[in-house]
Order: C-alpha cells, then structure tokens, then sequence
C-alpha cells in the first residue's frame, strides 16, 4: 500500500481531554461502507482439549511474552469500544483456560453495565464451566456458545482427543442454572456426527437452547485429511427438510448465522456456512488473537500488529491511527476452497488462533 494511500486512510481525531473522550472518535468504517461494530478476541491459543478438525495432538503454543497481558487485552478492547464496537465475543483456544480470565470479563462486563458496551459473550468447550457460570453470570455475561459436536461420550473423547462429554454437560447444567442464555455449537462432520444431528437438534431445543451448525473451515494443519471430514450444510438441510419444517427468520445475533425456526421442536437452528454461501457482504467483524494481532478477515492472511502500538506507548493515539489503518484494509470478501487435490489448508494458521 502506497503511502498517499495510508495517509487519506488516517482518520485520527485526537479526543480532548474530557469524560466522554470516546465518542469524540470516528466510527469504524471499512472501504466498502461496513461498520465494524463486532470484536472477537481469542484471549489464548491454548486449550485443555485437541479437537480433530480443530488441533493437531502436538501443538506447539505462544510463549507468554508475545501474548498480551490481561491489561493489554482491557486496553485494545476499551479502545474498540470508543470507536463504536458493540459486542464482543471471547474466545480462544480456550478462554476459560486463561488464568485469571475473570479479571478481564470483569473488566469488559463492566462496560455491558454501564451502557458503552451491549453485550459480552463467550464461546467455550464446557469443560471449565461449572466452576465459571455464576461467575460469568455475575459479571454481565448473559449469553454463551458451547460446542459440542456429540452427545455420544465415546465419540466426544474420539473428537475432542481429550475432552469428557459428562463434565461439558455438568457445565451446560451449571450455567442454565446460573440463567445463562445457551447456544449449542456443532461442526457437522462426515461420518461422524452427520446421523446424530436431528437428535442433537431435538435435545437442544428440548433444553431450550439454541443450536448452530458449522462448517469444517480449511484453517491450519491438523493431522488428517479435511476433505474425509467436509460435509456440506447444503446436504444437511434438505435432510432436516425431509423431517421438520425449516422456517426462515431474520433473526440474527450479529454474527455470520442464517437461522430458521423448527415448529416440531420449538428452537431456533443456525447454519454457518463459509465455504457454500459467502456472508461476506454484511460482514460486521474483526477478529483480535491473543498476540495482538487483528485479523480484518477470517479467510484472509493480511492483519495489523496492535501489540506493537499497544506496547509502544501509553497514549491510545498510535493503537487508534493502527486501528485505522487496518479497518481501511478490510478486504471485500474472502476465498476459502476445500481442494480435493491439494491437502494443504487454505490459510495456515488454526482456528485456536483466530478463535473461530
Ligand atoms: N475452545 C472454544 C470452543 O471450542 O468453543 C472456543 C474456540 S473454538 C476455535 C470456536 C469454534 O470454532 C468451535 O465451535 C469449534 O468447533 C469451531 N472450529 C474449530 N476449528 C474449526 C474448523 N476448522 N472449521 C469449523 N469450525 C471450527
Ligand atoms: Fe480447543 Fe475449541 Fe479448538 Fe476444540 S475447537 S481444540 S475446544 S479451541
């Protein structure tokens, strides 16, 4: 990118010094007129479990000095927050595996309270979460996503490597208790859990939980073969079809969803499909990893260095002009392809990095 270029991009409006700074600032705006109101930030690259389509068994995670501190994290968030984000969702790896994750949930709920942020959400595994749910509750938390692919516990351990279906389970319970509002991730997989779907479907509205199907999205290394694993959503639904009626809604919970409704069960059914329907025209989102790096795109490799800013100086100017110029290169759209030929992900680094 062209300097002259840059320099139109940067529209730093320094705050004055008063209370409310932040809405002194410019909202985030992409070149093809988006609003960014959306931050994802994966807090941790790690994670108690190895999922099959997700990790390799050995993997080879961040040292603690190129991951930003809890602090750093409250500071690139608050700095999105005064240019007009409005939700945020964390994620990982896994986020409960961050020590000390409430500090920041704490710090971030704070903002669901006092009105400059309207919702904090986490996706999670549900392996830590009968020790977290009242807490998250407390701190402003009133919705999470738990994925869970299986409810056969043999097959759970199969997928997950490491994970006890029965623990996930104890957490969904803990956290419904706790009045957590719940939605079921699953990624439909081949051979796997493609039968097991419609009674997945049935348990999570039986629960009154919401229920979301993904993918299998090309992203880093696993130890296997994607395309043994790819199964198309398309698929899925005229199968569900043959079953139930499917209604189409316009609910949406700002994220890349299409949901329908299900009379029979009396739940809502999403479907994320990146790789058979491009969502990118009302793409809303930026994803931040763990390192501070901001990806503009979840298909595409090129992302700016907050941590750099962020460490630089302790002044937000820099992060801000940062945040600037990286909002003026969010991309149109993004080029997933599952290549039968060529086994090699499309983008190399894992989903645990950006966080899904
Ligand atoms: N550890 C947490 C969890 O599993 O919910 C949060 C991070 S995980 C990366 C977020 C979501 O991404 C999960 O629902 C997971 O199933 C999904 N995911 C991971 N790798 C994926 C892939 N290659 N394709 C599609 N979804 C994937
Ligand atoms: Fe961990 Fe979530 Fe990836 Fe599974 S999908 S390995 S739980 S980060």
């Amino acid at each position: 990118m062209d300097q002259q270029t840059d320099q139109s991009r940067l529209k730093v409006t320094v705050s004055p010094p008063s209370s409310n700074a932040a809405s002194a600032r410019d909202a985030l705006v992409d070149p093809f007129g988006r609003t960014v109101s959306y931050l994802r930030v994966s807090v941790t690259d790690r994670c108690d479990f190895r999922c099959v389509y997700c990790m390799a068994e050995n993997m080879t995670f961040l040292p603690k000095s190129e991951v930003l501190s809890l602090e750093e994290l409250e500071r690139v968030c608050g700095a999105f927050i005064d240019r007009g984000v409005k939700k945020i969702r964390l994620t990982g790896g896994e986020p409960l595996v961050r020590r000390d994750i409430l500090t920041l949930i704490r710090a971030l709920g704070a903002k669901v309270k006092s009105g400059a942020l309207e919702e904090l959400t986490l996706t999670t595994n549900g392996s830590q979460l009968s020790r977290f749910a009242e807490d998250l509750a407390e701190a402003g938390v009133k919705r999470i996503n738990v994925s869970i692919d299986t409810l056969d516990a043999d097959k759970f351990l199969e997928i997950t490597r490491w994970g006890k279906l029965d623990k996930v389970l104890d957490g969904v319970r803990a956290a419904q208790a706790a009045g957590l509002r719940i939605k079921i991730n699953a990624v439909a997989l081949k051979g796997v859990n493609e039968h097991e779907i419609p009674g997945m479907i049935e348990w999570a509205h039986g629960e009154g939980m919401d229920m979301t199907l993904i993918e299998t999205m090309p992203l880093g290394d696993i130890d296997g073969d994607r395309t043994d694993q790819y199964l198309p959503l398309s698929l899925v639904r005229r199968q569900l079809e043959d079953r139930w009626t499917l209604q189409d809604t316009d609910y949406n919970t700002g994220g890349p969803a299409r949901y329908v409704t299900i009379p029979e069960t009396g739940g809502r059914l999403g479907f994320i499909t990146p790789l058979t329907h491009n969502f990118c025209e009302s793409c809303n989102r930026v994803r931040l990893t763990c390192t501070g790096t901001l990806f503009m795109c979840l298909g595409q490799e090129d992302a700016a260095d907050l941590r750099s800013a962020v460490r630089a100086s302790a002044s937000d100017d820099l992060l801000h002009q940062t945040i600037d110029e990286a909002i003026g290169r969010k991309p149109k759209g993004h080029d997933f392809v599952i290549d039968r030929r060529q086994s090699k992900p499309a983008l190399s680094r894992h989903m645990s990095v950006t966080g899904g």
